[in-house]
């Protein structure tokens, strides 16, 4: 019988949720939907002192906006709860006890002053990587140096302790990561990681392990930066005696910078203007804010679709994906190993492809939205005629509005360049040519208006291209945009009159 696929992301809710964590997000729902398996999100935090408020709701937010549903979790619970690692901590002590018993794992009392003065001996000692380990320990003050009396003595006095896991001294670990091949490490080179700490939590090692084995986890798909912990992952399979079920790994390449010079960080998107969180985000004790690609305008689609490409790649020319082509495509056996710079320029590329796959009835709609926080009222069809005009000029929907101002608003000032070179006398002398004839129109269609245009043009005898970018710049403050006769439909006949006089007023008659 095959076995479900189930896999699980894990964050932690230390503050917003990183772009290359919704990636991770991503990458583990393509895999299970496509093997009609499950996916689950877990709530990693143990770390108390590292809790960040509304954190949790904006995970759950930021996926429900991606569309990167969990099958189990938090809010949509299952039979593997609690979905939270606070709410699940007798699971963790009763295995840590288990290791203990079997010898596997230590009390140890020392205090930071005591893993201080360790550290600067062995530093001292020219030991490069001075650590707790299967060496060191036996220097320290742990159930395996001092007496069962001594410990007994100190528990019942509540020293505070922790509790280690007891690695043995050279074998080696191995793993088969999906994405990388087999990681060999010698397990000199692992040292005694704490399992369960003073306050009684335990740490992310013991509890990752503990879950994914409760949760009946088949595959670990997670960032490369916990590609270090991978084989006292494995050893703590072993321990437990949980290696015959234990999850496979992939490891997804890291995020480089847009450049390919080192890691994505969110220091340096804020110096270039780019988000790297989904949603926009405040950090409740400093009150610093980013920007998300939610608000920036980026639609969920054409994210998820850049997304799914940043690491993995379908071997086809095809880009253009939706969510439920990703499911058909994706395989762990195409995520590449080499880290993945993040082109904001791509993310900007879909999101254009994703806007003009879009109907005119759906792009209206959010400018009709955004007219209505600027108090701007607009029927359903002027709001699609501009969509119609605009949609090949714009990469975020803000911009039917933003770059489209004149649909509503007369020109407040022209474009200095344009008006030099344009508003010329023959320009304005063409001009008035038009507005006359205008003038004896009742309404003015787009059609009607290149009519008349041709009209004056032969009467005045100046030619079309000479005056056109004057009759924009009118019309519009700009000196390019889209096509006019477009945008004399829309605005009408009134509005044109007006706004050919204001420019006379204001650029020269
Ligand atoms: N809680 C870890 C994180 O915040 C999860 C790592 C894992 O998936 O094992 O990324």
């Amino acid at each position: 019988m095959n076995q479900e696929v189930r896999v699980r992301f894990a964050p932690s809710p230390t503050g917003a949720l990183h772009i290359g964590g919704v990636r991770t997000a991503l990458y583990n729902y393509l895999f299970a939907k496509q093997n009609n398996g499950k996916f689950i999100l877990r709530i990693e935090d143990t770390d108390q002192t590292r809790f960040v408020e509304g954190s949790e709701e904006y995970i759950q937010e930021a996926l429900n906006w991606l569309r990167i549903q969990p099958d189990e979790g938090i809010l949509e619970g299952g039979e593997y709860g609690p979905y939270k690692q606070s709410e699940r901590k007798e699971h963790y002590l009763k295995y840590a006890q288990q290791l203990i018993e079997e010898d596997k794992a230590y009390y140890a009392f020392d205090t930071p002053e005591e893993l201080d003065a360790m550290r600067e001996r062995l530093k001292e000692a020219k030991v490069a990587n001075p650590v707790y380990d299967n060496i060191t320990r036996m220097s320290m003050k742990n159930s395996l140096t001092l007496s069962e009396e001594e410990v007994n003595a100190k528990m019942e006095a509540g020293e505070p302790y922790v509790i280690r896991i007891k690695v043995p001294r050279k074998e080696e670990v191995r793993l088969n990561d999906m994405v990388r091949g087999w990681v060999l490490v010698n397990t000199a080179n692992i040292d005694d990681k704490i399992l369960v700490k003073s306050d009684g939590m335990p740490t992310y090692h013991l509890a990752n392990v503990v879950d994914d084995h409760l949760m009946k986890i088949t595959h670990v798909i997670r960032g490369e930066e916990w590609l270090p912990s991978a084989p006292l992952h494995v050893l703590l399979y072993q321990f437990l005696g949980w290696e015959d079920t234990m999850p496979r790994f992939a490891h997804l390449p890291l995020l480089l910078k847009p450049d390919g010079n080192g890691k994505l960080s969110k220091r340096d998107a804020d110096k270039k203007g780019y988000p790297v969180f989904p949603m926009d985000w405040t950090e409740p004790l400093t009150g610093e804010f980013s920007m998300g690609f939610r608000e920036a305008g980026y639609l969920p689609d054409a994210l998820v679709n850049f997304l799914a490409l940043l690491g993995w790649n379908p071997g086809t020319e095809q880009e253009i994906f939706s969510i439920e082509e990703l499911v058909e495509a994706f395989s762990i056996e195409r995520i590449n190993k080499a880290g993945a710079k993040f082109d904001i320029e791509k993310a900007q590329w879909f999101n254009q492809q994703y806007i003009k796959s879009k109907s005119n009835k759906e792009l209206s709609a959010y400018l009709i939205e955004e007219l209505k926080t600027e108090g701007i009222g607009c029927s359903q069809e002027k709001a699609e005629a501009i969509s119609q005009l605009l949609r090949e000029r714009i990469t975020f929907p803000k911009e039917l509005w933003l770059s489209g101002t004149y649909f509503f608003q007369d020109p407040e000032s022209y474009d200095e360049k344009v008006a030099n070179k344009k508003w010329k006398d023959e320009a304005i002398a063409f001009l008035k040519g038009f507005k006359e004839k205008i003038n004896t129109h009742s309404e003015l269609t787009g059609e009607q208006a290149h009519k008349l245009l041709n009209e004056t043009s032969e009467e005045t005898g100046i030619g079309l291209g000479k005056v056109m970018q004057a009759l924009r710049l009118a019309l519009t403050g700009q000196g390019g945009g889209p096509d006019l006769m477009g945008v004399i439909e829309i605005v009408g006949k009134d509005a044109v009159i007006r706004r050919i006089d204001k420019a006379f007023s204001s650029l020269g008659s």
